[in-house]
């Protein structure tokens, strides 16, 4: 075989069989096929699709390029969920103590920022001692002990997925439906849950742009999860606004634990009852009401907030982060902006947010970047509320002394009416 071949016929849009995909995959990982020739491949790939079965072929060839994890001896149901990334998508930290709480084992291996997007291991890193890099017996031990753990992927689990990952992040090919697919099923079916939550988000503030293009991301995913006999349940989430009140790993950290502790009521902390209450309700098998009740009465009682403690104190986090969130670090400058316009705002674009947050440092530009914890925004005023002229809008926190351009572009994000519009937050489920 060769790899101007198997190059040339996607690009001639034709189907690739599985003994070319395994080719290139497997010549990518050992170093015979080239960088820029596995970048030629995606591009290929991400302008002209792929069929389902050339879709599943490449999850299936990610997923035995490394370990499986086997939790058979772990008892209780084993759940999984993911999110295709977001603005301001701290979901995981709070739902990962609130469904652990109520007796779902959650092993969670998340990942870093990226682009525009914030990542759940940057985000817990904000918390002083948090470690996200743990052995395989120190996660199986704390999933056993505690039935949560949230940790950055081991190294041999999917590594096709993480060296694919870094070149189509620098070659322009992240946004394509069968590599997002195969890119997340390999990971989440190597990871070992016997039930896998997806939040696909769609929005300017996310990888699908539209509707349609993130249906048909679902149903690809759903359809792979299918041929391993794996429950999957895909919400579709709207992410063209950013999610909750904090942008930023310090400031989101901060929101996760208040939700917990039931003190927030937002878009956020609705999402993250919604996806608590579907998991708790498929994994114990009790009707969607009653695991929402479940739900509401682990936040009520701190039951949830005491298993985040256990989380946090099992990875060394220092738990004092929790009672007083003044220990987070702060940003320098903490600068109120207020509103010039009188109306109700019907939208911030996830987008500009999410591009600011990391241009003042809470994303990387480049591969190794250091994270800045400390620096974010913070919306005071969420889409579908009122505003008056002289009301806080957001406040910026910073470490750089000249914030005029940042400013600018979060006036410019924001979009006004003058009659209320409803919003919806999860726009379709699909089973
Ligand atoms: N998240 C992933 O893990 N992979 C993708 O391709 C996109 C989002």
């Amino acid at each position: 075989m060769n790899p101007v071949d198997i190059i040339t016929k996607k690009k001639e849009n034709k189907e690739l069989n599985r003994d070319e995909i395994e080719y290139m995959v497997n010549g990518y990982i050992n170093g015979d096929v080239e960088n820029y020739q596995m970048s030629a491949l995606l591009m290929a790939i991400n302008i002209n699709g792929m069929t389902f079965d050339e879709t599943y072929n490449l999850t299936d060839v990610m997923l035995n390029s490394g370990d499986h994890f086997d939790f058979s001896d772990v008892k209780g149901p084993i759940v999984d969920k993911h999110s295709t990334g977001g603005v301001g998508d701290k979901t995981t930290i709070a739902l990962a103590p609130i469904v652990a709480s109520l007796g779902v084992k959650f092993p969670k291996m998340s990942g870093r920022g990226l682009g525009h997007t914030g990542g759940t291991i940057d985000k817990l890193e904000s918390i002083s001692g948090f470690k996200v890099d743990i052995s395989e017996e120190r996660f199986r031990h704390n999933l056993k002990k505690i039935g949560v753990v949230i940790a950055s992927q081991t190294k041999n689990l999917v590594p096709a997925d993480k060296k694919l990952y870094s070149l189509r992040d620098v070659t322009g090919t992240v946004d394509s439906i069968p590599l997002i697919a195969s890119s997340i099923m390999s990971k989440k079916l190597a990871s070992g849950a016997d039930i896998i939550s997806l939040d696909i988000k769609v929005g300017s503030g996310a990888f699908m742009k539209n509707i349609d293009d993130a249906r048909l991301l679902a149903k690809t995913m759903i359809e792979i999860g299918k041929r391993y006999n794996k429950r999957v349940v895909a919400s579709l989430t709207d992410m063209s606004t950013p999610l909750g009140y904090a942008i930023g790993n310090s400031l989101e950290v901060k929101e996760a634990i208040k939700m917990v502790r039931g003190e927030i009521n937002n878009d956020f902390s609705e999402l993250v009852i919604y996806f608590a209450s579907h998991i708790v309700s498929s994994a114990l098998n009790v009707s969607l009401e009653m695991a929402n009740d479940m739900v509401n009465e682990s936040i009520k009682s701190l039951k949830a907030f005491d298993k985040m403690l256990d989380l946090v104190r099992s990875q060394d986090g220092d738990i004092g982060y929790l009672f007083d969130l003044n220990k987070f670090h702060k940003a320098k400058n903490i600068i109120e902006i207020k509103s010039d316009i009188e109306g109700y705002i019907d939208g911030i674009d996830a987008y500009t947010v999410g591009k600011v947050a990391c241009n003042l440092g809470a994303g990387r530009k480049r591969l190794g970047d250091r994270i800045d914890y400390s620096v974010g925004i913070e919306l005071l005023k969420k889409r579908g509320e009122y505003v008056n002229k002289g009301d806080v809008l957001f406040r910026l926190h910073s470490n750089y002394d000249d914030n005029h351009e940042y400013i600018k572009d979060l006036l410019k994000a924001y979009s006004y009416t003058k009659e209320k519009k409803e919003h919806k937050l999860v726009l379709d489920t699909i089973m």
